[in-house]
């Protein structure tokens, strides 16, 4: 019997959840393990880096790479895997784009460990130790993967082959990836977006849209919505209008803004500035006639002030790979 292809599914700077999406397939898992090997999985299987150094250059079919780079070995898998692979896929919204983790980009790697190991409610350090990339001890010097100053995105390390967006993927977005290529259909592109649509999740969404025009932004406790219209319409920021459909507006469907989880759709070169363009021209900020330029900025900043965290609503995924990247530290 032919060997079957192998298929890697490797955790960079990950939470995990991309691993549970491909769980998620559910019994096409059973469609997965008839057609490829799945060699790789560190969540799941005992292979070892060594195996992998050991094995012919692109000798893995395909690599679905999840997590950011944010360590020296987040960076040497990235390498490893990339030569070793015939496709290599950033896989959910970390490596694609950043994500959440991303968001730390905008403070200095001192402040994050202090955050971290010393000032925070639910840690408890008395000698004030932190992590470092070498200890010496009695017997030598101990080593740690060196922690980078800013999270980077699979691209920024090595060539990415596709991105699949999501945080995490959609199981049915993962299903059609892993379909398409057992059926052995042409794939698009080189760098292409794959496993998602090419408009917004506003394209998605069966919620009713009218005129946009905004008096007050509401956080999601402050407001019960109607469930038919249009979230942002009721004041809440849902990300929509600026995030690339694929999802099916599963948060909409369930009065929940979107928060941008697929990222920045097609023909957009920044989520959060096609955000921040697209709120600017529906504020109702009222009649201005006879006001002063003061007075209309008043208006304006008191209904923009609404917004609590400026990065965490426009940029909560796409950070690492927006305009700002790297100018925010
Ligand atoms: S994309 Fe989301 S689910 Fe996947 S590793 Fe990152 S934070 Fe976790
Ligand atoms: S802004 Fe949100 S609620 Fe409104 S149509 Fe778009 S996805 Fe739906
Ligand atoms: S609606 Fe938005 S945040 Fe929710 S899953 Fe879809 S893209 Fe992600």
């Amino acid at each position: 019997m032919a060997e079957l292809p192998k298929i890697s599914i490797y955790w960079a700077s990950s939470c995990g959840g991309c691993e549970i999406s491909v769980v998620n397939l559910n019994e096409k898992i059973l469609d997965v393990a008839a057609n490829f090997n799945l060699f790789f999985c560190p969540c799941l299987l005992d292979t070892k880096k060594t195996d992998i150094e050991a094995l012919p250059d692109k000798d893995i079919l395909i690599t679905f790479f999840n997590g950011s780079i944010k360590n020296e070995d987040n960076a040497e898998m990235a390498h490893l895997l990339r030569k070793k692979s015939q496709l290599l896929i950033a896989f959910g919204s970390c490596s694609s784009e950043g994500c959440i983790p991303g968001l730390s980009n905008l403070h200095s790697l001192d402040d994050q460990m202090n955050a971290i190991y010393l000032d925070n409610l639910t840690t408890i350090n008395p000698d004030r130790i932190i992590p470092r990339h070498e200890t010496i001890v009695p017997e030598g010097a101990l080593t740690i993967p060196a922690i980078y100053d800013r999270v980077r995105t699979l691209s920024e390390i090595v060539e990415v082959d596709y991105y699949i967006p999501g945080c995490p993927p959609e199981p049915h977005q993962i299903w059609n990836v892993i379909d398409h290529v057992i059926k052995q259909r042409p794939l698009p592109e080189r760098g292409s977006v794959i496993g998602a649509g090419r408009s917004t999740v506003c394209d998605e969404c069966s919620r009713k849209k009218g005129n946009k025009s905004i008096k007050k932004f509401y956080r999601t406790y402050e407001i019960v919505p109607e469930p038919e219209t249009c979230l942002l319409e009721q004041g809440l920021i849902c990300m929509g209008i600026a995030t690339r459909d694929g999802c099916g507006g599963l948060c909409p469907k369930v009065n929940m803004p979107c928060t941008g989880c697929y990222g920045t759709p097609e023909g957009v070169l920044d989520q959060g500035a096609k955000m921040a363009a697209a709120l600017g021209s529906i504020l109702d900020i009222g009649d201005v006639k006879g006001l002063t330029d003061d007075e209309i900025n008043k208006r304006i900043d008191d209904i923009i002030n609404e917004i609590p965290d400026f990065a965490g609503m426009f940029y909560k995924y796409s950070l690492c790979s927006s305009i700002l990247k790297g100018k925010v530290i």
